[in-house]
């Protein structure tokens, strides 16, 4: 068992996290997009590529979550 987050930069919040991918996917040679993720372990916000983020169980988790939420909304 590793540390999956320790080499990942961490954003006390969502909305710096946000920025940061934000202006990092504008960059046209960015070929796998950056996401954000919430981490508990850390009580922040990492960015990580969405493989990257896919490692992580709590993220695939809530991936799943925000797909059923999504669906229920439309
Ligand atoms: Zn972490």
């Amino acid at each position: 068992m590793g540390k999956p987050c320790d080499q990942k930069l961490l954003f006390p919040n969502a909305k710096m996290a946000e920025k940061y991918t934000v202006s990092y996917n504008k960059d046209p040679l960015v070929r796998v997009p950056l996401t954000y993720y919430e981490c508990l372990m850390h009580s922040g916000w990492h960015v990580a590529t969405e493989k990257q983020r896919d490692d992580n169980w709590y993220t695939r988790l809530q991936g799943i979550l925000d797909k059923i939420a999504s669906k229920q909304r439309s």
